[in-house]
């Protein structure tokens, strides 16, 4: 039987979540978003004041961290150390603490066996930075999604104006530059698209278009093909 499971890598701001999420309910496959997990542990590093530039300091962090994930009514919930902390990981500083501690190997070690686990119970539709390239290698459906830096920085500005939350357009772009640096040079892990995926850039297509188009793959590829 083919592996239904579908891998969905791509930079910060790219869609990927809002996407992945529908394309699950469509599907009625289950959505797994690595990114609250890199996030977890980034609060969680945040709230211990860890140092990332002491590997003792990591290496204690890690043995005494325990991030999971759990369902309820079809949402995903991550659970750091017996508390539900999903409410609090969408901020910008637990996004770049997130993307920091997202450097480190034992991090990625942690968090990959994890993921690895949850896909051998479901079909999944995960997303992430190193899904088809680490995570998922043998995913039936891969999907490089992108849009240029401007787009990201308009959809994320349009996203805070609209909660009337006061933001700066060039800032958030450079924000999303940096972002895209750290995760596509670090040594471990690059954000790069896998060689078997195939690249969708949403820079000039609705959240709809791009939706319609990964279903498409999907039953092409492995629904028919
Ligand atoms: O996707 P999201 O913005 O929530 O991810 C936060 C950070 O976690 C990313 O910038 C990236 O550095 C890290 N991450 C990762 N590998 C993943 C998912 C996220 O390194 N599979």
């Amino acid at each position: 039987m083919k592996n239904k499971n579908i891998a969905i890598d791509g930079p910060a701001g790219a869609g990927k979540s809002t996407i992945a999420k529908s394309i699950a309910k469509k599907l009625q496959i289950i959505y797994v978003d690595t990114g609250a997990m890199y996030r977890a542990m980034g609060l969680y590093f945040i709230r211990e004041n860890i140092n990332t530039e002491r590997p003792e300091e990591i290496e204690k962090a890690c043995d005494s961290v325990n991030v999971t994930i759990d369902y309820k009514d079809g949402e995903q919930q991550v659970i750091l150390n017996g508390e539900n902390v999903t409410k609090l990981l969408r901020t910008e500083e637990v996004g770049k603490m997130a993307s920091t501690v997202g450097t480190l190997q034992e991090v990625r070690t942690k968090m990959v066996e994890l993921q690895q686990s949850l896909a051998k119970i479901r079909t999944v539709i995960m997303d992430g930075r190193d899904i088809g390239t680490v995570v998922l290698t043998d995913a039936g459906l891969k999907i490089y999604l992108t849009a240029s830096s401007k787009e990201r920085a308009r959809r994320r500005w349009s996203e805070l104006t609209k909660k009337g939350i006061p933001c700066n357009i060039d800032e958030i772009e450079q924000d999303i530059i940096a972002r895209d640096n750290q995760d596509m040079n670090r040594d471990i892990s690059p954000l790069c698209q896998a060689e078997d995926a195939i690249l969708v850039d949403s820079s000039n297509m609705s959240i709809e278009e791009v939706i319609d188009k990964i279903i498409a793959l999907y039953y092409d590829k492995l629904e028919r093909g």
